[in-house]
């Protein structure tokens, strides 16, 4: 499968939290499910057990997305493109991805996470950091905690999740590697340097072909051999990504897992009775439509910096269109001014319309503070919340749309 490049240039405040030595000893747990997409067609698709499964684009221009063990055994991976698998194995079963699916199965193992800790960073649909140190008490120590969730995993959606405990993010990542498929590897605190020692440099993050064969220059193999070059030879050599490889090499990541809000969406659809011919009332649907979605986005106090609009057309054909924000908003009127944009690129115009729906994602909590050198944008942004709280208010006082932005009762 697709890898999300974990290693990338690395920022002042990463290397500042590489260099130091945690204070408190964290357990760390980095789980990452096998062949993910591929497990899944195997589950789905219980005949296929056993053959190689590719699944990627399937025209010859496009790349593998992942590879089962069966696909592997014949040199096929992932990012390859797919004219080569072929090649390499004619035989195997080559399968479209179906990112719903996955999604779906994502959300359910990312729910298990957050049964042991709150403190859950996923990385990608099939891979997170865990934070459990907070967790021991309740539910044991790294390693109780990575195999219950490893049965569960399987118990709940029948796929094999590999796991890594260790005292950093860097080691719990290689340590889930390492003993794949349905492996579990722990670091024992304290020995996280004799861990490292005898691994081949590429094992860490972020080392590309062109650094290991410039490493291999200098004689060094393993991430042991790493750790004898002075700091210095390794920034000048490689810049901000040597200091990396100086950190890295010693285990040294105080880097803390970050949650991220589930990337949910909050939204608004309606099917209408009669299809919708008349472009000034597919504009009004619009701008009710818009008037709830902010008025949900500003009960759950989030806002929103995506806005997605959905067509459907009589004749059950969809278009849909969004567009991304430079601020994240709540405000009605700023929605309905962006969807009746999108609505441009519809066609709705031509068609009449069965369905309009709006759903804003990309949410982020309303509560968080501003920058405040934004004051100005910020007070009259923040007037208008107030007033459209207010609004709020009121609709739910005295029934639902009782008040609602001048244009739309002009059209009634
Ligand atoms: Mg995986």
């Amino acid at each position: 499968m697709i890898r999300k490049q974990v290693g990338k240039e690395p920022g002042k405040s990463y290397l500042e939290n590489m260099s130091k030595s945690a204070d408190n000893p964290r357990t760390i747990i980095h789980t990452d499910m096998d062949a993910f997409y591929a497990s899944v067609e195997l589950l789905d698709n219980p005949d296929l057990r056993g053959k190689p499964v590719v699944v990627g684009g399937l025209s010859n221009r496009s790349v593998v997305s992942a590879a089962s063990y069966e696909a592997r055994k014949f040199g096929i991976h992932s990012a390859m493109p797919t004219s080569t698998a072929r090649g390499l194995c004619p035989h195997a079963v080559f399968m479209p991805v179906r990112m719903g699916r996955y999604r779906e199965i994502s959300e359910r193992i990312m729910a298990i996470f957050h049964r042991y800790t709150p403190l859950v960073e996923p990385i990608s649909l099939d891979e997170a950091f865990l934070d459990v140190t907070g967790s021991a008490r309740l539910f044991g120590n790294g390693p109780d905690i990575a195999a219950v969730i490893r049965e569960t995993i399987k118990s709940e959606t029948g796929l094999t999740a590999s796991a890594g405990v260790a005292s950093s993010k860097l080691l719990a990542k290689i340590a889930s590697d390492l003993h794949k498929p349905d492996g579990l590897t722990v670091v024992d605190p304290g020995r996280e340097k004799e861990f490292l020692a005898d691994l081949p440099i590429d094992r860490l993050w972020g080392v590309g072909k062109t650094t290991i064969k410039s490493l291999r220059m200098l004689s060094v193999g393993t991430i042991g051999d790493l750790t004898r070059l002075p700091l210095e030879l390794l920034a000048s050599k490689y810049g901000k990504h040597g200091v990396h490889l100086y950190y890295a090499a010693r285990g040294l990541d105080k880097r803390p897992v970050t949650p991220v809000r589930e990337a949910k969406s909050i939204g608004h659809e309606d099917t209408f009775r009669e299809d919708l011919q008349d472009l000034k009332m597919i504009k009004k649907e619009l701008l009710d439509l818009a008037g709830r979605v902010g008025a949900r986005l500003r009960r759950h106090e989030q806002e929103g910096k995506t806005v997605s609009l959905k067509v459907k057309f009589n004749d059950f054909s969809t278009n849909s269109r969004s567009k991304t924000l430079l601020e994240a908003t709540a405000d009605s009127m700023e929605i309905y001014r962006h969807s009746l944009e999108l609505l441009a690129k519809t066609g709705a115009d031509r068609t009449p319309v069965r369905l309009l729906g709006i759903s804003i994602s990309n949410l982020d909590n309303a509560r968080d503070g501003r920058q405040p050198d934004l004051f100005g944008v910020c007070r009259s942004r923040e007037k208008k919340k107030k007033l459209s709280l207010a609004v709020d208010r009121l609709n739910r006082k005295f029934g639902s749309m009782v008040v609602k932005p001048g244009r739309l009762i002009d059209n009634d």
